[in-house]
């Protein structure tokens, strides 16, 4: 398997040697011969002591607190050998600390965990054998070693409607497998635990068929009134889903950004990449009771891709916290990103970028009274707004 080690070690010894012996002989190998005697090739020594992997620290992202809650960084979908992933459970547990991240929840599906799969690698029979929690029992010593928050959790794998259901902090993911000829049963038992419940990737064409367009069915009203969904995944992997901001913002939903990682942290996003998605969650401590509660809460953002998805009042309070707006006169305005959070205000179609401890000044016209904020999206089309007259 080809893992972020293997990738690091290789990284390291790029540039180093420039021409090993090997490609030396290869080279010399295309050159005629002729009735000249053959030479052999030269051969170099590379003095290979110096060479050592340098470790890439972890990501640093810093994001201010947001009226006394502090904003963990999550992904709630995540998959592993223990059911269609390629990645064992402690290894998620690395990718996850090395991308700077608080929380994450490992979601195997119950439906092909573990008879497919895990029959196949591990010659587990049958349902009767399965232990669905098995994942989260794996992680959680590397978790708690690591400092990193673990979700127990599992996906409900359904053709649409329903789709795919995260079912998040359950008590016993056995519980739930024991039922798996019925979502509507699989969903009770999660509700029953006291789980939250995400619907997943609404939009993935796999489930909405050809021609289909996203559609909140009769089937996931039905599934809203019985208090079983929480939750819309906006971004999921690479796709964004924008109707899914207008949705939450209907039905009291929280949003998210989880990548439903399935290969490497390496092949799906590369090292660190922004591209990869996170789901901001503002909780009273770091906990996982805490992140629940918040969940709970709706106080949720979606991050990803340089675009980030809320809901009022919390979008709007994570702009107040994370950006200083100092009025210089009554027409000019300097603005300071002291997070790592990408911001990009416009005004009149000027776009004006603010990086991370990069202030810049926004020029405001008679009567223009608002600036927006291009990348942070409060609905379907609807950038925030905030006040530029203070
Ligand atoms: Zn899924
Ligand atoms: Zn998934």
């Amino acid at each position: 398997m080809y893992n972020r080690r293997d990738f690091l070690k290789q990284s390291a010894l790029l540039g180093a040697a420039t021409m090993l012996p090997f490609q030396a002989a290869s080279a010399a190998k295309k050159t005629p011969a002729k009735k000249t005697p053959v030479k052999k090739p030269d051969t170099y020594t590379v003095n290979m002591n110096h060479i050592r992997a340098v470790p890439i620290p972890p990501r640093q992202i810093i994001i201010p607190d947001v009226e006394g809650f502090k904003v963990l960084k999550g992904d709630f979908h995540i998959h592993t050998i223990f059911s269609d992933g390629n990645v064992t459970p402690d290894e998620r547990v690395a990718d996850a600390v090395q991308n700077g991240l608080d929380v994450i929840s490992i979601t195997d599906h119950f439906e092909c965990s573990p008879n497919i799969y895990q029959s196949k690698r591990w010659n587990i029979a049958t349902h009767k054998d399965a232990n669905y929690n098995i994942a989260y029992e794996a992680a959680k010593p590397d978790a708690d070693k690591q400092n990193l928050l673990l979700v127990r959790g599992g996906e409900i794998t359904k053709d649409m409607p329903p789709g795919h259901f995260n079912t998040l902090f359950t008590e016993d993911n056995n519980a739930i497998g024991a039922v798996l000829s019925d979502w509507r049963k699989m969903l009770q038992v999660a509700a029953d635990q006291g789980a939250f419940l995400l619907w997943n990737h609404p939009g993935w064409e796999a489930q909405i068929g050809n021609g289909g367009a996203l559609r909140f069915t009769e089937i996931h009203e039905e599934i809203y009134k019985k208090g079983w969904m929480h939750g819309i995944e906006i971004f999921n992997w690479e796709e964004y889903y924008p109707i899914v901001s207008d949705w939450c913002n209907e039905h009291d939903l929280a949003l998210f950004a989880n990548s439903d990682i399935h290969p490497t942290e390496l092949e799906a996003y590369g090292v660190q990449s922004t591209l990869r998605p996170i789901t901001l969650v503002l909780a009273k401590e770091r906990s996982v009771e805490s992140v629940k509660e918040a969940m709970f809460a709706k106080r949720t953002i979606a991050w990803a891709d340089g675009l980030l998805w809320g809901r009022d009042p919390w979008l709007p309070a994570l702009f107040k916290a994370s950006v200083v707006i100092k009025t210089i006169t009554p027409g000019v305005l300097e603005l300071t990103n002291i997070s790592s959070l990408p911001v990009s205000v416009t005004m009149g179609g000027a776009v004006i970028e603010l990086p991370k401890d990069r202030s810049r000044r926004v020029y405001r016209a008679d009567g223009v009274n608002k600036i927006t904020v291009a990348n942070w999206m409060v609905g379907m089309n609807k950038p925030l707004e905030i006040d530029s007259v203070n």
